[in-house]
C-alpha cells in the first residue's frame, strides 16, 4: 500500500466511474465500489491511519461520490487529505522512507504555502483537494491552493506549461530553476496542470487558471503524444541534442495511459455552464448542449484555432431565453504572457479583438477575464469572436539563469521550437536577432498541418576542412513545439539564443 496502490485503486475508480457514464453499465463500477468499501473499513477514523503513497485516491473518491451520491466517499476523500502532515506515514509508507516533501507530506494541507517533491503527487493532491473544497466550501483549503498555485505559476512552471524540473525526484528543485536540456516536465504533470487548473477556474469563475491550462494543454501535454497517436514522451525537455525521442511504452506506463485519456475528455474542457450562463474556456470545434436554468440549449463551436482567430458559436434555444455567455479573452492576447510574469512578451501591447452578434458589434463587459454578453438569445444567433494572431517574442525573468539572453516565440496559445529537420540537421547554431521579422505560412502537408514562423538568422558552419566557422544568413523555420520528434530523431529548442556565446556549433 506504500507506493502506487492506493494511486491504482484510484484510477480504477475512474476507470470505472467514466465507464459507467459512457455506458450505463455497472460492472467495473460495482468493483470500484468493493474496493473502496474495502478501503474505507480499513482507514479512517477511529482505524488505521494513513498518507496514501502517491494521491489520486482522494480525487477518484469524490468522483464516485458524484455517481453514487454515497457521502461516505467524500468524507474518506476529506480525511485522507486531513491526514497529509501530521506524521502520520511514520513506518509504513512512501512519504516516510524517500521523504516527507516528496509526498506534500510535510505539513497539513490547508497550511501549504510551497510546491515540492514529486510533480505529479502535488497536482493530484490539489486536484483531490479541489474537489473537496468545492463540495465543503472549506476556506482553508482554497487559501493554500491559492498560494501554492502562485508558487508553481509564480517561480516554477516551464513557458510550456510543463512543471518539474528535476529529474532526481521527478519533481520541483529550487525556484526559478528552469533548466531546457534537462527538464523532466513529465507528461502526467502537465495532464494534472490541466486537471487542476480546470477545477481552480470553476471554483473561482477567473480565467487566468483556463490561461494556465491552456499553455499545458497545447504544449506540455500535447507534446507527450505523437502525431501518430503510438509514441509517447514521458518527460518533455525544452531542448535537446537529438537523443531524445518518444517510446511505444514504459515499464511504469502512467503518462501514455493519462495523455490518452485526457485527449478523450477533452470534451469536458471547452464550456462551463451554470443556471444563469455559458462560459467559453476553449476554442475548439465542438457542440454541446447547455443546462442553462430550465433549457437545454444546442451550442455549436466551428473554429480553426489555434491556426486563425476566428470562432463562430451558434446558439440555438428552441424558445427565447435571456442569458449571460462569457467568452475567455486569452492571457497571451491581453498582453500578459503567464500570470506573475515569469515570462514576458516584449510587446505588451493587447491584441484588438472583435465580438460580433449576427454580424454586428455588441456591448459586452470585463468579468474575471471573460467578456460577458448578457441578452435575450434566439435560435440560430452566432457569435463571431476574432483574434489576431500575432508572432510573439518572449522573456523569461532574470532569476531564470538557463534563459539568459534567450527569447521563446508563441503564437496563440502554441510556443514554438527550432528543429533540426526544418533547418538542414542543426537546431543549435543560429542567433535570433532582435530585430528579425518573423512571417507565418500554414502548410498542410506539414506535420498534419501547422503554422510555421521563418524568419532570417546567421547560422554557423564548420567549414569542410574543419578549420573555420562560416557564417552565412539562412532561412530557418519553427514549429509549433508539440510537434516536434516526429520525423526522427534531431536537435531542438525553444529557447533561442540571442547571441553568439549560447550557440553550439555541431558538424
Ligand atoms: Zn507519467
Amino acid at each position: 500500500m506504500s507506493m502506487h496502490e492506493d494511486y491504482n485503486g484510484g484510477h480504477l475508480i475512474e476507470a470505472a466511474v467514466a465507464y459507467f457514464q459512457v455506458t450505463g453499465k455497472r460492472k467495473l463500477l460495482n468493483v470500484a465500489i468493493k474496493f473502496a468499501d474495502h478501503f474505507n473499513e480499513r482507514f479512517g477514523p477511529g482505524k488505521l491511519h494513513w498518507v496514501t503513497g502517491h494521491q489520486e485516491l482522494e480525487l477518484a473518491l469524490v468522483k464516485l461520490y458524484h455517481v453514487t451520491q454515497d457521502k461516505k466517499y467524500l468524507s474518506l476523500a476529506h480525511w485522507l487529505l486531513e491526514e497529509r502532515g501530521h506524521k502520520n506515514a511514520r513506518g509504513y509508507t512512501w512519504a516516510d522512507w524517500k521523504d516527507t516533501a516528496y509526498a506534500q507530506d510535510v505539513v497539513p494541507v490547508r497550511e501549504q504555502k510551497e510546491i515540492t517533491g514529486h510533480a505529479v503527487r502535488a497536482m493530484y493532491l490539489y486536484t483531490g483537494a479541489a474537489d473537496v473544497a468545492a463540495l465543503t466550501g472549506d476556506e482553508g483549503y482554497m487559501r493554500a491552493m491559492k498560494a501554492v498555485w502562485e508558487d508553481v505559476v509564480y517561480r516554477n512552471m516551464y513557458v510550456t506549461g510543463g512543471i518539474g524540473s528535476s529529474g532526481n525526484n521527478e519533481g520541483f528543485s529550487v525556484d526559478y530553476d528552469l533548466p531546457n536540456e534537462q527538464a523532466y516536465c513529465e507528461t502526467c504533470a502537465s495532464v494534472g496542470m490541466v486537471f487542476w487548473n480546470q477545477r481552480m477556474n470553476l471554483l473561482t469563475g477567473n480565467s487566468q487558471f483556463i490561461d494556465v491550462l491552456e499553455r499545458s494543454l497545447y504544449n506540455g501535454a500535447r507534446d507527450g503524444l505523437s502525431l501518430s497517436g503510438d509514441r509517447f514522451f514521458y518527460g518533455n525537455p525544452l531542448a535537446s541534442d537529438g537523443r531524445h525521442y518518444r517510446r511505444e511504452w514504459f515499464g511504469t506506463a502512467c503518462c501514455p495511459s493519462n495523455i490518452a485519456r485526457l485527449v478523450a475528455s477533452l470534451g469536458d474542457y471547452i464550456y462551463g455552464y451554470s443556471d444563469t450562463g455559458l462560459w467559453v474556456n476553449l476554442f475548439i470545434g465542438s457542440q454541446t448542449t447547455a443546462k442553462i436554468g430550465k433549457q437545454e440549449i444546442p451550442v455549436t463551436m466551428t473554429t480553426n484555432y489555434p491556426w486563425d482567430g476566428k470562432t463562430l458559436l451558434t446558439l440555438n434555444p428552441k424558445t427565447k431565453a435571456k442569458f449571460k455567455v462569457s467568452l475567455r479573452i486569452p492571457g497571451w492576447l491581453k498582453g500578459e504572457a503567464v500570470p506573475g510574469d515569469l515570462f514576458m512578451f516584449e510587446n505588451k501591447t493587447p491584441g484588438a479583438f472583435t465580438i460580433l452578434v449576427n454580424g454586428k458589434p455588441v456591448p459586452y463587459q470585463m468579468e474575471n477575464g471573460y467578456a460577458a454578453i448578457t441578452r435575450e438569445w434566439k435560435k440560430g444567433d452566432v457569435i463571431e469572436l476574432n483574434f489576431p494572431m500575432e508572432v510573439k517574442r518572449l522573456t523569461s525573468r532574470t532569476e531564470v539563469k538557463q534563459n539568459e539572453g534567450r527569447v521563446a516565440l508563441q503564437r496563440g496559445p502554441l510556443v514554438y521550437c527550432v528543429e533540426g529537420a526544418d533547418n538542414g540537421g542543426h537546431a543549435w547554431n543560429f542567433i535570433l536577432p532582435d530585430n528579425a521579422p518573423f512571417t507565418t505560412q500554414h502548410k498542410n502537408e506539414l506535420l498534419e498541418g501547422v503554422t510555421v514562423i521563418e524568419f532570417t538568422a546567421p547560422t554557423f558552419q564548420i567549414s569542410p576542412d574543419g578549420q573555420s566557422i562560416n557564417t552565412e544568413a539562412r532561412k530557418i523555420t519553427a514549429i509549433p513545439y508539440y510537434a516536434w520528434c516526429n520525423r526522427g530523431q534531431n536537435e531542438m529548442q525553444v529557447w533561442l539564443p540571442r547571441s553568439i556565446k549560447d550557440v553550439k556549433v555541431n558538424r
